[in-house]
């Protein structure tokens, strides 16, 4: 059954009753956007632009940006694409917008909170995304990495907004803006939740570290907690939520993640097959009845075995 579903994929994510779930894909690069193409994306719901500027050691032009990023945009003319401000810092240190020497990179000046460092490269990024947007017609929404706060999101809107682009929000990948997401959608038009990160954050575990992997999964209650507060946050402004981490491509935790409220999910295109089979068997109640599962779980294991042992039928 899951074979035939799998096969019969058309590009349209939805729940056994319809209830629409829009599946797309995460693109690091031109290459990245044709794999999702091939795999039947509806779109892009994250587009990491750090290609553009990894292995440099100085900021590419403005018009080098706007080729580089018309190579993607290219690909899905009139179809979403998430484009995501530089993710500097971290794991991705850039010698021109990051410096050496933070003794926690991870808690450092990194994603969104280098705009205050450097606001000139935002502002050229911003600039280079609204120029190829127009010039490659496409339906292009901006989010920002790392945001912590209400106050970083309304200067973040404000800034997409002097340069023309209208649909600004914010990745959800820091406790804090999970725990105040009504503070933050009060300014942000669409979250995403980065679990890579939120995982890290809330568990307090180096997502880079393998011996703490089985601490670090989107199973833990915790985070699950995080994910709930984040989309009630949301949906109290009427802002659409997705994930775009890899637990989006986690096939089991799906049907949880929508049941929570989640509304897309962006992953790499090789699961979005799968994906797409488990949600066709399972109803938006189906999905609700497996998020309050897996919340009444104080395991993360308990949890994941819970859900799989109620959706098995279906997988
Ligand atoms: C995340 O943190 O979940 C995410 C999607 O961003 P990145 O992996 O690029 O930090
Ligand atoms: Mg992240």
């Amino acid at each position: 059954q899951r074979e035939a579903a799998r096969r019969s994929f058309d590009g349209r994510g939805r729940t056994a009753d319809g209830t629409r779930v829009e599946l797309l894909a995460n693109v690091a690069d031109p290459a990245g956007a044709q794999a999702a193409i091939e795999a039947s994306a509806e779109g892009v719901g994250l587009f990491r632009t750090e290609f553009c500027f990894l292995g440099r050691s100085t900021e590419p032009a403005v018009s080098e940006q706007v080729a580089a990023y018309r190579r993607v945009l290219a690909a899905f003319p009139r179809r979403k694409v998430v484009v995501r401000t530089l993710d500097a810092g971290a794991d991705k240190p850039l010698p021109f917008v990051t410096s050496d020497g933070e003794p926690n990179p991870a808690l450092g000046v990194r994603g969104l909170r280098t705009a205050a460092t450097r606001p000139g490269v935002l502002d050229r990024q911003l600039q280079a995304i609204a120029t190829a947007a127009e010039a490659e017609n496409a339906e292009v929404w901006v989010m920002a990495p790392m945001v912590a706060t209400a106050a970083e999101t309304a200067e973040f809107v404000a800034a997409c907004s002097r340069h023309g682009l209208k649909t600004a929000g914010v990745m959800i990948e820091v406790p804090a803006a999970a725990l105040r997401s009504a503070d933050v959608f009060a300014h942000a038009a669409f979250g995403s939740l980065g679990t890579n990160d939120l995982i890290q954050y809330t568990l307090a575990a180096d997502r880079m570290l393998g011996e703490l992997a089985a601490l670090s999964t989107p199973w833990q209650p915790a985070v699950l907690d995080l994910v709930r507060l984040s989309c009630e946050g949301a949906a109290a402004h009427g802002r659409p939520m997705g994930v775009c981490g890899e637990a989006a491509a986690d096939a089991t935790l799906g049907p949880v993640l929508v049941g929570l409220g989640v509304r897309s999910l962006s992953m790499t295109p090789r699961a979005l097959a799968d994906v797409a089979a488990v949600l066709a068997r399972v109803t938006l109640d189906e999905c609700r009845e497996l998020a309050r599962l897996a919340l009444a779980q104080d395991d993360p294991v308990e949890a994941r075995n819970a859900v799989r042992d109620a959706i098995r039928p279906v997988l």
